[in-house]
């Protein structure tokens, strides 16, 4: 903690105010207070400033007056709640030797600490040292806090950055066997992440989709090299099997306590259902299929038809969303359909950034 030296609180730089209505009293506390070495003091006269000097002048110390007109010690201390569960204000409350409810009142109302008039020169500078000592050892703490909180911050960030880094590399390897650039995966990524922002979903949403759904078909990695890349259309029993996809990436994925691992899970199980409960591997229908599942499927099937496959040739943008505008109510929810087809100069624009 290299800058918590730096923040300890100095004796000629502790901000000390003082109110009280009486001038002389004020002037001559700032005279006893300069002489012992706090040189950084300020006195305040109208009560009725306090709240705002305290706010502006934000002191280490406030040493106040109880009796005063207008508006009394303990009203100001009533004022400086909200201030003080903010920033810590330690408060030396001063008053007449006669009244002795005064000082359990001063106590109870939150002053740190009492002091009754008259009292000797010495008194104070001790009470004042330690409450200076006490607010730097405070300021000290909060600083290790905030470092802490800093450290943490950046240590969470980087795991997560080594998290996001991983999930991409196990992308690529679950596409690398039919497609080597891994543009796929890339493109959906930000297909997902920018149609999410349109459908309103959270940033942190929108964050996590972006690493999330480049794993949709991680369960490929399970199916045969003559399945996944055979030229023609599959068979019956060769399409079964490609539909295990869906099921091989949910259980590779599984059992993650990490909310984006869990999101992946989710849309490698759910990418292939369909509105209307044509879809596997479980056959879900309208809102059974979780949104992040639909968005990637719009996402996945804009993809596959407009790219070139072992099976297929590639397909216009033009042609693509006609085709899935003809597929609303059957695969897809109609609204995310209109929806996809409004943000298109986006999609357009991340299709052509990231070719094959
Ligand atoms: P994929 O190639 O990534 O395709 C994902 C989804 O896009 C397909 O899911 C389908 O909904 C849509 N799609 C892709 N190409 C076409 C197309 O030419 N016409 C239409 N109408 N939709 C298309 P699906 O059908 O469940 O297929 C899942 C995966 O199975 C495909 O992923 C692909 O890897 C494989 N597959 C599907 N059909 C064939 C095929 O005829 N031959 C081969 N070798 N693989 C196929």
């Amino acid at each position: 903690m290299g800058n918590v030296q730096s923040i300890t609180l100095k004796k000629d730089m502790a901000k000390i105010l003082i109110i009280d209505d009486q001038k002389l009293h004020a002037l001559s506390l700032e005279k006893i207070l300069v002489n012992a070495g706090y040189q950084n003091t300020r006195c305040l006269t109208e009560p009725l400033k306090a709240l705002n000097m305290v706010q502006e002048y934000l002191p280490d110390l406030l040493v106040l007056d109880l009796i005063m007109p207008q508006l009394d010690g303990f009203q100001i201390i009533e004022q400086l709640h909200g201030f003080r569960r903010q920033h810590y204000l330690p408060i030396l409350a001063l008053s007449e030797g006669k009244n002795p409810n005064a000082r359990l009142r001063a106590l109870q109302a939150g002053a740190t600490d009492y002091l009754s008039q008259p009292f000797e020169d010495v008194e104070i500078i001790f009470r004042i040292k330690n409450m200076v000592e006490t607010r730097s050892l405070h300021a000290q703490v909060e600083n290790q806090n905030r470092a802490l909180e800093d450290k943490v911050r950046d240590r969470t960030k980087e795991l997560r950055e080594a998290q996001f880094d991983v999930m991409r590399r196990l992308a690529l390897a679950a596409e690398f066997r039919d497609n080597k650039t891994g543009s796929h995966i890339m493109r959906l990524g930000y297909y997902c992440a920018k149609f999410a922002e349109s459908l309103g979903l959270t940033d942190a949403e929108c964050e996590f989709l972006l690493h999330a759904s480049p794993l949709h078909d991680v369960g490929k990695i399970g199916i045969p090299d003559r399945i996944l890349l055979k030229p023609g259309p599959l068979t019956s029993e060769e399409f079964d099997v490609m539909k295990t996809h869906t099921t091989i990436g949910a259980e590779l994925l599984a059992g993650s306590h990490s909310p984006v691992m869990q999101m992946a899970e989710t849309i490698a199980l759910t990418h292939q259902e369909k509105w209307d409960g044509s879809g596997y591997p479980q056959g879900l229908r309208k809102e059974e299929i979780p949104m992040i599942g639909q968005i990637c499927s719009v996402c996945d099937v804009f993809d596959a038809l407009t790219t070139e496959r072992p099976y297929k040739k590639a397909w216009t943008p033009q042609a693509a969303l006609e085709q899935m505008s003809r597929e609303k109510e059957t695969h897809f929810q109609p609204k995310l359909v209109d929806r996809f087809i409004e943000i298109f100069p986006e999609v357009e624009r991340i299709r052509t950034q990231n070719p094959d």
